[in-house]
């Protein structure tokens, strides 16, 4: 079978299992849990997890080795899209899917991949993310949450706190970048733990966010205790395990999230063309920008993914956060015009919601996963050769 009918098999084959299984109890679920719409229905989502590991749905990229069926990108791409198709909703496995997983692939230890990688993939254990805390977000090297040895067993006592934890208050474990020596600043005498949430020493508290919802926490650490041997890497080599992490994090999902994007610029061309705005000047070339971005988004995505050898595309993968999450941020304002008064009402109309949470949830987008300021700097220094912007004391 060529490349193509095999993708061609594989788009039938989960198109045909997601309108069987996606249906039912489940039927709910279609087109929920995406952006700003996270904590919708989480105990079913993570049913629903379970349902998509028992047709061998998660973690597909996974090498066969620990249970993935060793898609191509070209593959997992079309599942993302064949998933976004049918409506499939936001993954509560995401994080240990795409983030935790490949991680321990790459660096963990045996006994920490028969640990931790069966639950992922089973969508019996969830993961959240603990890198952020009130004084260190773009930096990240000014990490205070200190982990201090216990001689007598070897584990790591961990105090402090992180701040903007999504999904924390549904995860079972967190992931966790704290400075395990003293006197060290920045990128220096850090280390990676994982730690399990329900102990004494850690606590969670939401934090309500502009659209209603609660989906991230700010959590505190108390003597939370990190097994000796839930270190991954080697203590003071943390920063090394975080980054990794991160380059994981800018992956195949972001083609599925176009797809939900591509959703919501329908919702607003179905909307306009009923209320009349689709014939003034003005919203029609915004429409119309919107969908050239978002096509150009497509192509630079799968540009960036396949293994393209020209250089230029690992610039152009730096352009990436940058262009998706101001595209999203502007479609959220489309999107308000196009409503024009009724965007300020409160009502239960679904589409009205879905463009009301896309409007508020998008002034986020250009701040998580690396803000605008800093993907430019990003940008210009390893892009561009610019020379370095000065950095603080932490660095
Ligand atoms: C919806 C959402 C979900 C999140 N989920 C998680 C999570 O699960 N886990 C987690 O660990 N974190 C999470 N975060 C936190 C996120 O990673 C941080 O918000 C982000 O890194 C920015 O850090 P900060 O909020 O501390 O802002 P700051 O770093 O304090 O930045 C404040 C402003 O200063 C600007 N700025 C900072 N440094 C520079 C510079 N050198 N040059 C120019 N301008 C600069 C920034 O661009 C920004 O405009 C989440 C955030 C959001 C919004």
């Amino acid at each position: 079978m060529s490349e193509a009918e095999g993708i061609k098999a594989l788009r039938t084959e989960a198109a045909q299992w997601l309108a069987e299984h996606l249906t039912g109890k489940y039927a709910p679920l279609r087109h929920r849990g995406g952006s700003g719409d996270g904590d919708a229905f989480p105990e079913l989502r993570k049913e629903w997890e379970r349902e998509l590991a028992s047709g061998r749905w998660t973690c597909p990229g996974w090498p066969p080795e620990h249970g993935g069926r060793g898609l191509s990108i070209a593959e997992q791409v079309a599942f993302q899209e064949e998933y976004g198709l049918a409506g499939g909703p936001g993954r509560m496995g995401h994080i240990g899917e795409g983030l935790v997983g490949p991680t321990l692939i790459a660096f963990g230890t045996d006994d920490q991949k028969s640990r931790f990688l069966p639950g992922i993939l089973n969508g019996t254990e969830f993961w959240c993310q603990g890198y952020s805390e009130p004084s260190a977000g773009s930096d990240l090297g000014n990490i205070k949450t200190r982990a201090r040895l216990d001689p007598a067993t070897g584990d790591w006592l961990v105090t402090g706190q992180k701040v903007w934890t999504s999904l924390a208050h549904l995860s079972d474990w967190i992931f966790v970048l704290a400075r395990c020596e003293e006197g060290s600043v920045g990128r220096n005498g850090l280390i990676f733990l994982l730690i399990k949430i329900d102990q004494p020493g850690v606590e969670i508290r939401p934090i309500r966010q502009i659209g209603g919802g609660a989906e991230f926490n700010e959590v505190f650490f108390a003597d939370a205790r990190a097994h000796a041997r839930d270190v991954v890497g080697q203590p003071g080599d943390g920063w090394r395990i975080a980054m990794a992490l991160l380059g994981f994090e800018r992956g195949i999902s972001t083609l599925g999230q176009q797809m939900s994007f591509a959703q919501e610029l329908d919702l607003i061309i179905e909307i306009a063309k009923e209320n009349g705005t689709a014939l003034r000047p003005a919203i029609r070339h915004r429409i119309a920008r919107a969908w050239i971005g978002l096509r150009a988004m497509r192509y630079l995505a799968m540009r960036v993914l396949s293994t393209d050898p020209d250089g230029d595309v690992q610039r152009e993968g730096l352009s990436y956060k940058y262009h998706w999450s101001n595209w999203h941020r502007d479609l959220g304002k489309l999107a308000m015009d196009v409503l024009g008064p009724e965007a300020n009402i409160i009502s239960d109309d679904w589409r009205r919601e879905r463009l009301q949470q896309l409007f508020l949830f998008s002034r986020a987008d250009t701040i998580y996963g690396g803000t605008n300021e800093i993907q430019l700097n990003i940008l210009a220094e390893q892009g561009l050769g610019m020379p370095r912007e000065p950095r603080g004391t932490s660095k």
